[in-house]
């Protein structure tokens, strides 16, 4: 038997383990949920309850191809070779097949259980299905990582191989096979699941199917506008394919076939781009592993006298600022799960820059509330707002929030959808009330200018 360990990749089609498990004959798949690693990790309520409402669908899939998945439940990854080791003597599998992951408490993870495997004579084969180049391959003249975005992304488009056709699966393309019972397997119900919200399942609805379609309706058309759409949060101009591409129910071949294959042009083009970003931050945890240990990627910048101050904080986080596309964009996090990347970009510099907060934090509250919280994109983008990361905004290159939010939310309408005590307001008052503020509005929790200052002093020293 050969066992196919599913992780974030919870999908049939272009799943490269379960291709290879397949041609080595039938397969068992197996699930290992971790609550308190879940925990430690700040896996979101909204986020684990996607990846329940998607085993489920999974396991219908596999069982299509005449595939059981089997879960098991432990506490952290520390038990996790445990279960490994009991599976694969009691179900006595010849080959195990794992999609990489690449933050440090998974690779360490992955590293146990490949030597384990190894020691028992079982061949392990570990793919890199989340990345469309493998973390470590992509090099600049002197062999050395690239530490700047731009020249990363053009070293990939000459690198990158993507075949014309996906494949999926045929229907029973594994023989039967019946695996025995394990210690620590549970019935899916009797995982420590969050308590679902009814609203998720709508908002995101799970499995393939729904990620297919997303991808093919962004490709049919909004693709094209995509370079000019982008920015503008109340014109979801962009996929909103984040969760289903972080979990796994769509492939990043997928996704870059399919754009390439639909369309040419600037839009394509960019969208492309954004998805090399991504890349781009799998490759930089790869390389610099003390960014997963709560480190800046520039050493030197741990060194910021960041403020630790909980009263200011909590008002960010309840997009409680005064400052109303700062509030807009938490109130989208709060009630969906997900914010536009540009709104990331704008709450990010303000919390690192106007009120001088350290960016962990924010970067918590982000993994704690986002449906689509994924280490590397999360740690990435936070540490691009701060300026401690790679390719950082240059510090003095602070966003002002009330200037970008005339720029891309000009006639505040995505303002009034998640503020709604503004809407009565006029398209410029909106942006920054002042005298025109209704009571029940706060007032601005930093006055800017000052904001900016402290920020520049305590960055220059
Ligand atoms: C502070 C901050 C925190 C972030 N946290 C996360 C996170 O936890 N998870 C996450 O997936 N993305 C994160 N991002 C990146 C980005 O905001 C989201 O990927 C994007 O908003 C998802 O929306 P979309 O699917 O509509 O993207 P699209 O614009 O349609 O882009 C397509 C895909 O490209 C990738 N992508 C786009 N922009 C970026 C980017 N800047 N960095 C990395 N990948 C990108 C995503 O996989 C996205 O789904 C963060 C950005 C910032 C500034």
């Amino acid at each position: 038997m050969n066992l196919v360990w599913f992780r974030t990749d919870l999908r049939v089609r272009d799943n490269m383990a379960l291709e290879a498990a397949l041609e080595k004959g039938g397969v068992v798949g197996l699930y290992i949920a971790t609550p308190k690693q879940w925990q430690s990790h700040d896996d979101a309520p909204i986020k684990l309850d996607f990846w329940r409402r998607n085993l489920e669908v999974l396991e219908l899939s596999l069982k299509t191809l005449n595939i059981p998945l089997i879960y098991c439940q432990v506490p952290d990854y520390s038990a996790v070779p445990d279960v490994i080791r009991n599976a694969l003597s009691t179900w006595q599998i010849e080959s195990l097949h794992l999609n990489a992951e690449y933050p440090l408490n998974e690779a360490r993870r992955d590293a146990r259980v490949i030597s384990l495997a190894e020691s028992q004579d079982v061949n392990v084969s570990v793919h890199h299905d989340q990345v469309l180049l493998e973390p470590g391959s992509v090099l600049n003249k002197s062999g050395a990582p690239f530490k700047v975005f731009t020249p990363f992304a053009k070293k990939c488009r000459e690198m990158i191989y993507v075949p014309d056709s996906i494949n999926t699966p045929a229907k029973s393309a594994s023989p039967q096979v019946k695996p025995a019972t394990i210690s620590d397997m549970v019935e899916p119900s009797d995982i420590d699941w969050p308590d679902p919200n009814t609203n998720w399942s709508d908002l995101w609805p799970a499995g393939e199917k729904a990620a297919n379609e997303r991808l093919q309706e962004f490709c049919s058309n909004p693709i094209t506008d995509y370079k000019q759409d982008r920015d503008f949060p109340a014109n979801d101009g962009t996929s909103t394919l984040s969760p289903w591409l972080n979990t796994g129910l769509i492939s990043i071949r997928d996704c870059w076939q399919q754009a390439t294959s639909m369309h040419s042009g600037e839009g394509v083009e960019t969208w492309k781009n954004e998805l090399l970003w991504r890349e781009f931050y799998r490759h930089i945890i790869h390389h610099t592993p003390h960014v997963s240990m709560n480190k800046a990627y520039r050493r030197e910048l741990d060194k910021i006298p960041w403020r630790h101050d909980k009263e200011e904080f909590g008002q960010w986080c309840k997009g409680n600022t005064g400052i109303p596309i700062i509030d807009a964009a938490m109130h989208q996090l709060l009630e969906t799960g997900w914010m536009h990347n540009r709104l990331r970009m704008i709450t990010a510099m303000f919390l690192t820059k106007h009120l001088l907060i350290d960016w962990r934090w924010g970067e918590k509250w982000f993994m704690t509330h986002l449906i689509d919280g994924d280490f590397s994109s999360n740690n990435g983008g936070w540490q691009w707002s701060a300026s401690t990361g790679t390719d950082a905004s240059p510090y003095f290159r602070i966003f002002n929030p009330v200037t970008q939010s005339k720029r891309f939310d000009e006639a505040g309408n995505f303002i009034r959808r998640y503020v709604p005590e503004l809407e009565d307001l006029d398209n410029k008052s909106i942006h920054d009330p002042g005298l025109f503020k209704p009571e029940s509005y706060p007032a601005p929790l930093v006055d800017l200018k000052f904001g900016r200052e402290r920020a520049l002093a305590a960055f220059k020293k």
